[in-house]
């Protein structure tokens, strides 16, 4: 391709940035920033932004943002995005609606921001799409519409955009406003989901077909999709696991196992973990039996106001006389005392 066709003056001063397209400049900038090297990468999508491109726009924008290879400044990163977006580049309207929406380097704005995933998600932008079916199921910058978030969720869905799938097989489970319940519908989306590990639409899976919900029961589907989720360390599915393994339906009864799942959980700072996994220590199920170590679980539980921990702990120290803080032993007659940390019960 000629300097010409560019529509660049080939007698500017000699230097190569002048004679180079801003394809090739933004190529430039590509190959620097893939070797790690913002410094250059910056310097490159500054000369394409200058141009007025859009690509070097939003390039530029992001390291901004993030402080790559610049000094970090997001009021410059949200005016380099609206220079790209004003232009209708796709991903300098999505960028621009999630600054608006975060009210980053600008005030918070939900009309603003569902302007311009409007503007990305007509453009094709799944992310945007599904973000705009947020935005009407919930009524934020915008009216809320289920029919309208249905046809923002279902467009991103048929991208492969898991989050869409997720809202969508939601939104048909849930049947809000003219959009009626269809379980089959719901199933099939989460699937869809689930298939490309969306956690949340695993977890809804396993839940439907343990309640035989919409679906025939199935325990062995349930545990195949919460272990799916558990495998990725969701405490919510470590804990549903857990009791599968602790009652043995579908599965083999094992304690120990039950027990490393909850303490997965309990370790991530999970108040259903922290209490199952207290259960087992006190009851020296799958693992030790160990009171200080339960007492310990059941505070973190009840600091997050679990209810049955908080019974389960009164209930360990009234009878075995222990301090509900360390799990020392309580000295005297009626117990009031602390021998270890010389708290007193109250
Ligand atoms: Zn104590």
């Amino acid at each position: 391709m000629s300097t010409e066709e560019n529509g660049f003056e080939t007698n500017e001063p000699a230097a190569m940035v002048n004679n180079a397209s801003v394809e090739q400049i933004n190529q430039h900038g590509d190959n620097a920033a893939k070797a790690g090297d913002y410094v250059e990468a910056a310097d490159w999508y500054q000369k394409s932004a200058e141009k007025g491109n859009a690509y070097g726009q939003v390039k530029l924008g992001r390291l901004f943002e993030y402080g790559d290879g610049v000094p970090q400044n997001i009021e410059k990163a949200v005016s380099l995005y609206r220079k790209a977006a004003e232009q209708g580049d796709v991903d300098g309207q999505y960028s621009l609606g999630n600054m608006y929406f975060g009210g980053t380097g600008v005030t918070e704005d939900y009309v603003e921001a569902a302007k311009w995933f409007r503007e990305a998600a007509m453009n094709g932008n799944e992310d945007a799409q599904a973000i705009l079916g947020l935005l009407y199921e919930n009524g934020i910058g915008v009216s809320k519409s289920y029919t309208d978030a249905v046809e923002w969720y279902r467009k991103a869905a048929e991208q492969g955009n898991a989050s869409g799938q997720f809202c969508l097989g939601a939104l048909y489970e849930d049947g809000r406003g003219d959009i009626s319940q269809d379980y089959q519908e719901a199933i099939k989306w989460y699937l869809k989901a689930a298939e490309q590990d969306h956690p949340k639409a695993q977890i809804r899976l396993g839940e439907l077909y343990s309640d035989g919900e919409g679906i025939p029961l199935d325990y062995v589907e349930a545990i195949k999709w919460y272990r799916k989720a558990a495998d990725q360390n969701v405490p919510q599915a470590l804990v549903l696991l857990g009791l599968f393994y602790r009652e043995g339906v579908g599965v083999s009864q094992d304690y120990s196992e039950a027990a490393k799942l909850y303490r997965k959980a309990a370790e991530q700072g999970d108040a259903e973990g922290q209490f199952a996994l207290g259960e087992f220590l006190k009851q020296g199920k799958g693992l030790r039996q160990d009171y200080t170590e339960a007492i310990m679980w059941y505070r973190r539980a009840v600091e997050q106001d679990h209810e049955g921990a908080q019974e389960s702990l009164n209930e360990l120290c009234r009878v075995y006389k222990l301090c509900k803080y360390c799990g020392g032993s309580m000295s005297g007659l009626f117990a009031k005392k602390c021998t270890s940390c010389g708290r007193t019960a109250d």
